[in-house]
């Protein structure tokens, strides 16, 4: 089976072909279509913004597809940065202007008010219906960067069983436990059943 992941995000793409690798299907990209689309994501939550994605891309492709939408929640800042994690400091804003925006926003925070969650919602959509997955990981801010590797809040991601951030973890490690991966060990264990009863 073919399905199209509907994200342009490299490291996404990247994860998710790693947490997939395993199954029968072959994960193309929307780099692998004809035509460019733009979608707007204006849902509320990341499963409106997922099932939008999905659709969106669907109607082009016409073959199974899969989008997430995810972010960081944080419950001291009502949940914000939330569906807009990527454009936290604004429309254009990069990685790196996105974490001052959260550290200068937490700064006055005691550890006890510093707890956040990531949360990844994936939409899968075939010609049979939509369906949808989420993961949640919980941990900590921290007060500055730590870590080399990942992308986006992973430097102030603090996973306290670990005791490591989401950027100090190996990406095979980040994939066992990252919001991104609950939600496809999910969304893997509902397509062993979909490849059952095809
Ligand atoms: P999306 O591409 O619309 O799902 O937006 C996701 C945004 O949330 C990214 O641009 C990052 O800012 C943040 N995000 C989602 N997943 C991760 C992750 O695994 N690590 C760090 N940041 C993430």
């Amino acid at each position: 089976m073919e399905i199209l992941v509907a994200t342009g995000n490299k490291h996404k793409l990247q994860e998710i072909r790693e947490i997939l690798g395993d199954l029968p299907v072959t994960v193309k990209s929307i780099a692998d279509l004809p035509r460019k689309i733009e979608v707007e994501e204006n849902g509320k939550t990341f499963a409106e913004n997922a099932a939008i994605k999905a659709r969106a891309y669907y109607d082009l492709a016409k073959m199974p597809v899969m989008a997430d939408d995810s972010g960081l929640e944080v419950p001291a800042l009502n949940n914000q940065p939330g569906i807009y994690s990527a454009r936290f400091a604004g429309a254009d804003a990069d990685y790196a202007e996105n974490n001052r925006l959260l550290l200068r926003r937490m700064a006055h925070l005691k550890k006890d008010r510093r707890k956040a969650r990531f949360v990844c919602t994936v939409c899968f959509k075939t010609e049979k219906g939509e369906w949808f997955f989420t993961g949640i990981t919980e941990g900590l801010i921290l007060d500055e960067l730590r870590g080399e590797g990942g992308f986006g809040y992973d430097p102030l991601f603090w996973i306290p069983e670990l005791e490591q951030t989401y950027a100090e973890l190996s990406p095979e490690e980040k994939n066992r436990i990252s919001h991104r991966a609950r939600a496809l060990m999910k969304f893997k264990t509902f397509l062993k059943d979909y490849f059952k009863a095809q």
